[in-house]
């Protein structure tokens, strides 16, 4: 493991030719001197190399992280020191937020519109936690007589943080502030198609004087680096964020050690369109729900359900803005949607569309890979909806993960959530209405983490995200994530001045 000669950090420009792992403090190659090649997935060209990390490698990251754990003082310091650098990693950050951004572009294909939103948000997150852990504390419980019990929340350990693709950054954030903040020590796996992010996230964590060990970058394949992290005995806790099947797998394998274990994973989320509806508001927080992010959204909109009386109406503007909509150059502000991740995801996207074609559904508008000028070789795909469904379709009940929406229409309330709950998922779900009442019932009817009345955003810092069934389990972004990288220890105490003699003897 060659340890890259010392450069001052805030002397790096972002934009390299080659990027390194983290580990224990410092930027080093892989021990086997193996890299990835990233690539920019709207012109399809490499842009940089990347450290690929070994099994030896993870052991070590594990090893620099348990010893910062076990004997080193992140988890002493008084919480206001541990929030000083949160901020702190925060206003690093926010100096060098248009050179994040236009990485994290360039890693992700994404517009400039999600990456700066993504950014400041993964900003926001490091300042939330670092106020939210001064008011995270234990309690003071009832006692008979002259007993006393307190407790108090102490980091879980070494957390492994294994992170998907499509929020290279922001999912970074939402896991590594509130374990830091905890006084945990983090090994952090980002996806191997965008490690860009994480990796500067690692080197300001560094800048913003966090000491060696607690934060660990290694890029590397899931199936062996992220697989070794979950096998790991040296890791405490598995915090993931990806698709439902490898969560299945990482939780199987957790169990084998006791590891703590939170699951963010896949969704396939309902919104309702009321005919009482604002059908302007709801046509573009439809639009929002689905094609934000090109579709590469765990809590996208994907299943849309429209009341019967408004569907035309509702349908043709729907459609008319979606025509509308432009794909090309992420970095132009008026650029609705982005590149989509890889090659093979758009051939995973485009499947399920045919199947739907061949299950007799019908296209509205999309349907097919798109061609964007100036892109030729780059990974793109029109977005697309689709009407005619039945509900038990492939493309009605499995996550497509890109810009494609199935529509059905509907004709009463208690019909309608029936039909959104008919899904293995439960992630995010959208309610379309003027009627409060309406709004209220719905929304506790809903099986879903998360619950958006006449509103187009799901995540806001303090706002809890997660899951209910096959999406996971654990919410994050909020304060009770605090609780997931901590345990409570209770302490029980007996302070009367008359000796106890229980057994008597
Ligand atoms: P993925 O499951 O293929 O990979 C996610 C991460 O896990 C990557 O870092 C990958 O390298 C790693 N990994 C793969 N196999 C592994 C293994 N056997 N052991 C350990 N780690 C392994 O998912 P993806 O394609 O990167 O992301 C898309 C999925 O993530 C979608 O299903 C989406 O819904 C989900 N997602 C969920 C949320 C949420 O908060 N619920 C947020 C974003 C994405
Ligand atoms: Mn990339």
């Amino acid at each position: 493991m060659a340890q890259v000669k010392e450069q001052k950090l805030e002397q790096l420009d972002m934009k390299r030719e080659m990027y390194h792992m983290i580990i224990n403090g410092e930027r080093v190659e892989g021990s086997n001197g193996e890299t990835l090649t990233v690539h920019n997935p709207a012109t399809g060209e490499p842009i940089a190399k990347v450290a690929k990390a070994s099994i030896e490698d993870v052991d070590r990251a594990v090893e620099a992280a348990r010893n910062a754990f076990d004997y080193g003082k992140w988890k002493r310091y008084p919480i206001n020191k541990r929030s000083r650098v949160l901020n702190k990693i925060a206003s690093i950050m926010r100096s060098r937020f248009n050179e994040i951004v236009e990485l994290e572009i360039l890693d992700s294909g994404k517009t400039m519109a999600a990456a700066q939103g993504q950014v400041m948000q993964a900003i926001e997150d490091f300042e939330f936690y670092a106020g939210a852990i001064v008011g995270h504390r234990g309690t003071v419980n009832n006692m008979p007589g002259a007993f006393h019990n307190y407790t108090e929340k102490e980091p879980v350990g070494v957390c492994a943080q294994i992170i998907p693709w499509n929020y290279p950054l922001m999912m970074a954030a939402w896991k590594v502030a509130p374990a830091i903040a905890s006084g945990c020590s983090v090994v952090v796996k980002p996806a191997s198609l965008t490690p860009l992010t994480a990796i500067i996230l690692g080197e300001i964590c560094i800048e913003a004087g966090l000491p060696e060990g607690v934060v660990n970058i290694v890029p590397g394949s899931g199936s062996e680096a992220g697989n070794h992290l979950v096998e790991h005995p040296g890791v405490d806790k598995v915090a993931f964020t990806g698709s439902t099947p490898i969560g299945k797998d990482i939780m199987a394998k957790a169990s084998q050690t006791l590891k703590r274990v939170t699951l963010e994973l896949g969704g396939k989320s309902p919104s309702i369109v009321f005919d009482d509806t604002d059908i302007d508001a709801a046509v573009d927080g439809s639009l929002f729900g689905i094609f934000y992010n090109t579709g590469q959204s765990c809590e996208a909109r994907s299943r849309l359900y429209v009341h019967e009386d408004i569907y035309d109406e509702f349908m043709e503007k729907f459609v008319a803005k979606t025509k509308k909509l432009k794909l090309g150059n992420p970095f132009e502000k008026d650029t609705h949607l982005g590149a989509i991740i890889s090659k093979q995801q758009v051939d995973v996207i485009d499947s399920y569309v045919k199947s739907a074609v061949d299950d007799g559904a019908a296209v509205l508008t999309g349907g097919k890979p798109a061609e964007v000028e100036g892109y030729e070789d780059g990974h793109w795909y029109e977005p697309t909806i689709i009407a005619d469904v039945t509900h038990e379709m492939k493309a009605v009940q499995e996550e497509i993960f890109g810009p494609v929406v199935v529509v059905m229409k509907f004709s009463d309330e208690k019909e309608v959530i029936k039909l959104a709950n008919d899904s293995e998922y439960g992630l995010g779900s959208a309610v379309w209405t003027k009627d409060h009442g309406r709004a209220t019932r719905v929304a506790n009817q809903i099986q879903a983490g998360i619950v958006m009345v006449n509103c187009p955003f799901s995540a806001f810092p303090g706002t809890p995200f997660g899951g209910y069934k096959q999406s996971g389990f654990g919410r994050e972004l909020c304060i009770e994530t605090l609780d997931l990288y901590t345990e409570t220890k209770s302490i029980i105490s007996y302070y009367g001045s008359k000796p106890i003699n229980p057994l008597g003897v």
